[in-house]
């Protein structure tokens, strides 16, 4: 009787909370790319309905991904609120990243200026670029929303629906779907602020390519202010990564669509410097550098490791980052994770899938050591985790030593195994354990994957990622028929492994 009677509430209360949502409450703004003034963009909205006295109006501090304050609201000025006449509403900016609006029931619109985060890939400027934006009026716009859009603290969780004014002759590449309501205006819908910052879009004339990767569409889009017809060739060398990432990640992409949105500044360096960042159903990849021949070596580097995230943290990752404060996030201990074992599978997966030679990935493991050498080699990786925003002089030991430890992980695994059992089967594992909708909690990460794996794994955590001691690479090389000299830093094959060393090899890397 209980049963029935909560199922019948169930069925008849769900729909209508359902419907209340999406036909009134919704932020609408109105973004125009169109008439900018000083590569400065206005942007306006009508707040949700609401009976607030006042409210706390929030531009990101920092966002998933990055781990240090970037403060978003610094882009932002002249902020104005008006009532259904035009009449000013009080409103008092409370820090970079909020204000406070007076008498918010009554505001029916709040209007504001947004400058772009960047203009050039060669400024230096505090933290990475590609969580910001830039406008350029009549070439170019690449757009996070975390810089231009915002929430009311007390009104979350509701869809955005974003209309934007554009020049007629530009597209908007995303992960999202942009409708065309006439050839100056599109309209996207979000079902919440978390998604619309997770699908950042780039708008420019069209250069686009689409794949179709297994069952996964996949957009190319490319902006260069010189080569307008580059994508095609772009998607060549994506679509070999992909392929290669579909058969290490078990046969199938774990998403339906993904966009990789690349923008590509030209200078008068040699090599190339790439800026990356993960989302859930795209990537942004800013890459500033000499000429496009570095490109391959840049796609199997950057846009690879944006691709691996779509396994951490996207589908699997704590409830600090399913739960995510913009303003003032409490950051999980497992950047070991989320950075580490990514970075680890985009050098792992070419030697797996033999587009590279053993001498190459030998070669790749040094850097990654010579690149560890420059941090301090005793520290708690869980640790420097949850303080990461204190700690960056440490964090980009994430992507050295957080490689390495996947390394290590990875052989021990085989090793216990009998070679049947990798990092590859742990990360599938544990993305079908959690997946998108599921969080775990951060102190029982180790556990659980103990129990999917064997005890020894337990001891492996507490040694090398808990506590701070180094990792025993020449150990664990030496199990797989390597040698590493400690002296000089070099990775080898040992001339005449035993049997057990070559077979583990042959399970670690396929050579
Ligand atoms: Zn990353």
């Amino acid at each position: 009787m209980n049963t029935l009677i909560k199922l019948f509430l169930a069925i008849v209360i769900f729909p209508n909370i359902l419907i209340a949502q999406t036909s009134k409450k919704k932020y609408e703004y109105n973004i125009d790319l169109l008439h900018m003034s000083n590569d400065e963009v206005r942007v306006s909205f009508a707040p949700p309905k609401n009976n607030l006295k006042q409210g706390k109006f929030i531009i990101p501090k920092l966002v998933p991904g990055f781990y240090e304050a970037m403060d978003f609201g610094q882009y932002v000025s002249n902020l104005v609120a008006t009532d259904k006449k035009g009449k000013k509403v009080a409103t008092e900016r409370l820090d970079k990243n909020s204000w406070m609006i007076h008498d918010l029931k009554n505001v029916s619109s709040i209007s504001y200026k947004v400058a772009g985060g960047w203009n050039s890939l060669k400024q230096k400027t505090q933290g990475a670029k590609s969580p910001g934006s830039m406008f350029k009026k009549d070439s170019v716009s690449v757009i996070n929303y975390n810089s231009l859009v915002g929430y009311f603290e007390k009104i979350k969780d509701i869809p955005y629906q974003v209309t934007i004014t554009k020049n007629k002759d530009f597209y908007a590449s995303s992960a999202l779907d942009y409708q065309q309501k006439d050839k100056n205006t599109d309209v996207v819908w979000a079902k919440d602020y978390r998604q619309l910052v997770d699908s950042p879009v780039l708008y420019c004339v069209p250069d686009t390519t689409w794949l179709k990767i297994g069952k996964t569409e996949v957009l190319v889009s490319f902006y260069n202010k010189k080569e307008r017809h580059y994508s095609k060739k772009i998607a060549q060398e994506i679509e070999n990564i992909l392929k290669n990432q579909e058969a290490y990640l078990g046969g199938t992409l774990p998403v339906n669509k993904y966009a990789f949105l690349i923008y590509v500044e030209s200078s008068n360096q040699r090599g190339y410097m790439g800026d990356g960042l993960e989302h859930s159903q795209s990537t942004v990849c800013l890459y500033y550098a000499g000429n496009m021949n570095f490109l391959s070596d840049a796609l199997r580097r950057v846009a690879s490791h944006e691709f691996f995230h779509i396994i951490t943290p996207l589908n699997i990752h704590s409830e600090q980052i399913q739960h995510y404060d913009f303003l003032n996030p409490t950051l999980s201990e497992h950047l070991w994770m989320y950075e580490g074992m990514t970075e680890y599978a985009t050098i792992h997966m070419p030697i797996k899938q033999k587009m590279i030679s053993l001498e190459d990935f030998e070669k790749s493991i040094e850097e990654k050591i010579q690149g560890m050498k420059e941090f301090d080699n005793k520290l708690s990786f869980t640790e420097i985790s949850k303080n990461a925003m204190e700690r960056q002089d440490q964090y980009m030991n994430f992507y050295q030593k957080g490689a390495l430890l996947g390394l290590c992980l990875d052989i021990r695994l085989r090793e216990l195994s009998g070679g049947k059992m990798g990092t590859q089967d742990l990360m599938l594992m544990l993305m079908k354990k959690y997946g998108a909708g599921k969080y775990f909690k951060d102190d029982d990460l180790f556990d659980e994957i103990t129990k999917m794996t064997y005890p020894e794994i337990r001891t492996f955590f507490r040694d090398f990622v808990e506590g701070g001691q180094p990792i025993p690479l020449k150990e664990y090389l030496e199990k797989a028929g390597l040698n590493y000299d400690e002296a000089t830093g070099k990775v080898t094959t040992i001339p005449h492994p035993d049997p057990k060393q070559l077979a583990l090899r042959k399970a670690w890397i396929n050579q």
